[in-house]
């Protein structure tokens, strides 16, 4: 069998929910699993309308959600003939019903609790499933749906909440497998799970590629899907370098970093349940099937002449510079500050210490205030927002000399403030202005990427 996951741009209205229903069609003699995300942009909607909710701004919330309702009822509409629509009608308006209760109940209170948050994100999933699995039905292809609440069991943590491998294994097996056998396709929302007790979570952003993986792994897939907007991983992200490569193999490792690094086109915890198994993943163009997109495999099969694989950037990241004054790096004062980090749960990216000195680079924002209260007792503190990485990728680098001053003559004129090699052998880093970016990109997508290996790019 095999696990096929649609992004949001795959499934963004009735014309691109018709176009995978074909080449779901086209694959059912592999025996699907699909797994689809939410509508496009419809999860960041929902989590603007439950902080307007959160703030007691009922109307803007309730407007938000009326434009949400409008969409999926028009896109079932194009979708399902007179039938089905009406068959599904009362279950899509019961489910708005409930989601705009909701939103009355928060502006009523004021207050938007990780939970509350989790419940009102988690409809674009069961929506876009819904309406999926019909429209998959009406083109003759046998979907089942599947609550991704029954089977995604994870804890509590709420906006990131960890899933529990050997639970959802054994719940895939239940319920899953049986409905492959049978010839079902089942059609599982991604993103979402929920505690043993029932409640509503989410495994983070981006996460239904996440949740593609756990069923790849969970059900011994040949191979995981994951179709998007672009053909495959490329060089660099597309919409800074309109010219970047597509990457025919890329492994295991160098697709981690990439997507950690803020490769968007897949979410970073995607490799890991799939590498554990060597379950080969593939990012493919749903605009464009024919195309071969990325393979990602547990090592890639030969050596790349081209020195690097791809350039990324992570944004939005912020340098905290903090300063030992009363310490002086005396001994426990690195552990003094990351276990301020740890408690936060804020992850950190780059480090660089000198004698007196340590900054760090963070990307949760969010806790950036709290983290700063808890440093400042501990030392002097700065702050440099608005930075963000660049993070070259590539196992060639590991045994070539030379590769940071090709780099830095490279952007020579950007102003570079922390560097990081070395950390993992086959990434190089550095930080720069969010502003420099495109810049930088562009500079090092020209240096490295204008003649490449055709074996590994086209
Ligand atoms: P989906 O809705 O399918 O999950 P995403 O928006 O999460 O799609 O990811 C696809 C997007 O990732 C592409 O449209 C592209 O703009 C962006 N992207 C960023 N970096 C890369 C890269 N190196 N290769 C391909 N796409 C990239
Ligand atoms: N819909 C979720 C998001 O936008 C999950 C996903 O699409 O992967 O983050
Ligand atoms: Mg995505």
């Amino acid at each position: 069998m095999i696990v096929m996951k649609f992004g949001g741009t795959s499934v963004e209205d009735a014309t691109a929910i018709d176009r995978i229903a074909g080449i779901v069609k086209g694959r059912l003699a592999k025996h699907p699993f699909v797994v689809v995300s939410a509508m496009s942009k419809v999860t960041d909607t929902l989590l603007s309308m439950a902080a307007a909710a959160g703030k007691g701004e009922r109307d803007k919330a309730l407007n938000l959600c009326h434009q949400v309702r409008e969409r999926h009822f028009n896109t079932a509409g194009e979708l399902l003939g007179t039938g089905l629509f009406t068959e599904l009608h009362s279950e899509l308006h019961s489910e708005f019903d409930s989601l705009e209760q909701l939103l009355r109940g928060i502006s009523a209170v004021g207050e938007l609790t990780p939970r509350t948050s989790d419940y009102v994100v988690s409809f674009g999933e069961r929506l876009s499933s819904i309406i999926i699995a019909a429209a998959f039905v009406a083109r003759d292809v046998p979907a089942t749906l599947l609550d991704a609440r029954q089977i995604i069991i994870t804890d509590g943590q709420h906006g990131r909440a960890i899933p529990q491998v050997d639970e959802i294994n054994h719940l895939l097996q239940l319920h899953a497998k049986p409905l492959i056998d049978g010839g079902r396709v089942p059609v599982m929302g991604g993103f979402i799970g929920s505690t043993r007790e029932g409640i509503t979570t989410t495994i983070g952003r981006g996460g239904s590629d996440f949740s593609a993986a756990l069923a790849g792994a969970g059900l011994n897939a040949e191979r995981i899907e994951i179709w998007t907007d672009v053909d495959g991983m490329k060089t660099t992200d597309p919409r800074i370098c309109p010219n970047a490569h597509r990457i025919k193999v890329i492994s295991f490792d160098e697709a981690a970093e990439l997507a950690y690094f803020g490769a968007k086109v897949l979410h970073p915890a995607t490799v890991l349940p799939a590498v554990e198994k060597n379950i080969p993943v593939l990012v493919l163009n749903s605009r464009n099937p024919e195309n071969e997109g990325t393979r990602i495999v547990a090592r890639t099969p030969q050596k790349s002449k081209s020195l690097f694989k791809a350039i990324a950037a992570k944004q939005r990241i912020t340098i905290i510079e903090i300063v030992a004054a009363r310490m002086l790096m005396a001994h426990g004062f690195l552990a003094a500050v990351f276990e301020i980090f740890e408690r936060h749960r804020c992850a950190v990216d780059i480090v660089s210490t000198s004698e007196v000195s340590i900054s760090v680079t963070v990307d949760s924002n969010e806790a950036i205030p709290a983290i700063a209260a808890d440093l400042e007792k501990l030392a002097y503190v700065k702050f440099s927002g608005r930075q963000a990485i660049i993070c070259l990728v590539g196992e060639s680098i590991r045994e070539r000399p030379g590769v940071a001053a090709q780099v830095f003559d490279a952007v020579k004129d950007i102003n570079v403030r922390m560097i990081s090699q070395g950390a993992s052998e086959i990434n190089m880093s550095f930080v720069v202005e969010e502003t420099d970016v495109p810049a930088a990109i562009q500079r090092l997508h020209a240096r490295f990427f204008s003649e490449v290996d055709p074996e590994v790019f086209d």
